[in-house]
């Protein structure tokens, strides 16, 4: 512990947004960051604690409390040693995660000024890039391959594992590029699209193969690759998103949000969109119809594409503000959440019902709405109104992958469920991230993939190759 005396008298600073006049026209990342003495001074207020619940909270157990401690004392190689050690992509977790730890931190419980984990962690990474600390490893085979199915966070954290057990790793993706949905769910305001590239080359230069646009099914069977693998591991996200089936479904105008944010992604990238599908809402009333991040993406996207107004509804209550005592520290607390992407302009309501969609000529115009009381089950209240809205995006999460459904998709007999090494019928095959979890966090993806890279090395050093 640096200085012992920080966290009473420093206090938490973030570096916070661009302003939004400047940040709203431009789809480049909105989080600043703070200077390198700011950036020592916030680690400083790490307290090492005896029972650091920060390291409790992370799923990937990062050993928060020892990298602070570095980074005060100006060692950010020493920092960034160890926070590799734990985590493999600090700059995914770094700008994107809800910072379980920070939740979690004893300064948040006892003066509501958690350190600043997440911003200190995506700090030292951008430094260890930048001072030529991470170098391409040159790593001795052992002659086994491996091939990952889907290149999300889970697949790419479980194909950096094995790549440096000496495992020949090969990720197909059927995406046009690898990342998932840092890629192509997550808005490159968030994340930028060059810190995926950056990995990615990283990844190749250690010896990684991608092999993107290919489809993992029946145009590409999975019997393939058992039969040319040591072991496979799908990693294949949740991908179908909750449909909202009521009257006018079928009007024009409603997409499903990721319909939205994949297209904004991909035209970023420079990939054509087929101008028939290309969804514009530049002087649209859009209404988002999901409460969660995935709809206070849309609105940040919305909002850069100029929409004449955004609107996001939610069928839940509003969260309380600032504190929820059903989740007390240090659990994740359900309490009201304002994105940089809400303070750009959006009317977000609660405890809204949509009924119906309305339209014209085949054209959505509206969603009758109808409020909601939480009682603690859902009533009706018969109280309804209508939102007009050219465009409606679905934010309402994605449905947990049935096994039958994957295994379809794979042409695979439900008998081969991947498992406990040695419990199923096809030893060979492993499963982590989404796909086994249902929608989750890119933190809990990696750790997935952690884990499973760890069963899949136990199972590949039992069998000859
Ligand atoms: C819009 C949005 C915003 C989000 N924002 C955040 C955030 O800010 N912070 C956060 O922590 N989490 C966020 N999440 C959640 C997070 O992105 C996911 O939990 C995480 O990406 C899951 O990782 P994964 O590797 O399991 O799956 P994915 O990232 O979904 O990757 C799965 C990959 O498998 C590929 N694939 C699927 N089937 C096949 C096949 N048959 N053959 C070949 N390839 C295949 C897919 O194309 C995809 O690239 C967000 C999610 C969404 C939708
Ligand atoms: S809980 Fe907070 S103060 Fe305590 S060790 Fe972790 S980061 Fe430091």
């Amino acid at each position: 512990m640096g200085n012992p005396k920080a966290f009473l008298t420093i206090h938490r600073k973030e570096a916070g947004y661009r302003p939004v006049h400047e940040r709203i026209d431009d789809f480049s990342e909105v989080e600043q960051t703070l200077n390198a003495s700011d950036r020592r001074e916030q680690a400083s207020r790490c307290m090492d604690c005896g029972v650091p619940f920060c390291h409790w909270a992370c799923p990937l157990g990062n050993r928060q409390p020892e990298w602070q401690d570095r980074l005060y004392k100006g060692d950010w190689q020493g920092a960034y040693e160890i926070l590799a050690d734990t985590c493999d992509f600090p700059e995914f977790t770094g700008r994107v995660c809800p910072a379980l730890c920070e939740k979690a931190c004893v300064l948040n419980l006892s003066c509501g000024e958690p350190v600043t984990i997440r911003e200190n962690e995506a700090a030292i990474i951008e430094g260890a890039f930048r001072e030529g600390y991470i170098q391409p490893q040159s790593i001795e085979r052992n002659g086994k391959r491996v091939a990952i199915v889907g290149s999300g966070p889970a697949g790419l954290t479980a194909a950096n594992r094995l790549n440096h057990l000496g495992y020949t790793v090969t990720v197909y993706e059927k995406d046009e590029k690898p990342g998932g949905l840092l890629r192509f769910g997550i808005p490159n305001f968030k994340l930028g699209k060059n810190i995926i590239d950056r990995r990615i080359r990283l990844m190749e230069a250690e010896g990684v193969r991608f092999q993107t646009n290919t489809v993992i099914g029946k145009a590409y069977p999975i019997s393939v690759l058992l039969n040319e693998y040591d072991a496979v591991c799908l990693a294949m996200g949740a991908e179908t998103p909750r449909d909202l089936p009521i009257e006018g479904r079928e009007l024009k105008g409603i997409h499903f949000a990721l319909e939205l944010l994949g297209q904004q992604n991909r035209q970023l990238e420079g990939i054509a969109i087929d101008e028939a599908k290309r969804i514009h809402c530049a002087g649209k009333r859009v209404l988002v119809i999901g409460g969660g991040d995935t709809g206070s993406d849309c609105v940040g996207t919305a909002n850069r594409q100029q929409a004449a107004s955004v609107t996001q509804i939610e069928i839940l209550p509003q969260p309380p503000v600032g504190y929820n005592p059903e989740t007390p520290w240090p659990q994740f607390p359900k309490i009201l959440k304002t994105t940089s992407s809400h303070e750009e302009g959006c009317v977000r309501r609660w405890s809204l019902a949509s009924n119906r969609f309305l339209g014209e000529e085949g054209k959505l115009t509206g969603v009758e709405v109808e409020e909601v009381i939480w009682n603690p089950d859902m009533q009706r209240t018969g109280r309804t109104e209508i939102i007009p809205a050219d465009l409606v995006f679905l934010a309402m999460g994605f449905l947990r992958p049935s096994k039958a459904a994957v295994f379809e998709s794979l042409e695979l007999a439900l008998s081969d469920e991947p498992g406990e090494a040695g419990e199923k019928d096809i030893p060979k095959l492993f499963a982590c991230g989404d796909v086994v979890s249902g929608a989750s966090l890119v933190v809990k993806a990696m750790a997935s993939g952690q884990k499973t890279a760890v069963e899949i090395d136990r199972y590949l050093q039992t069998i000859k190759s």
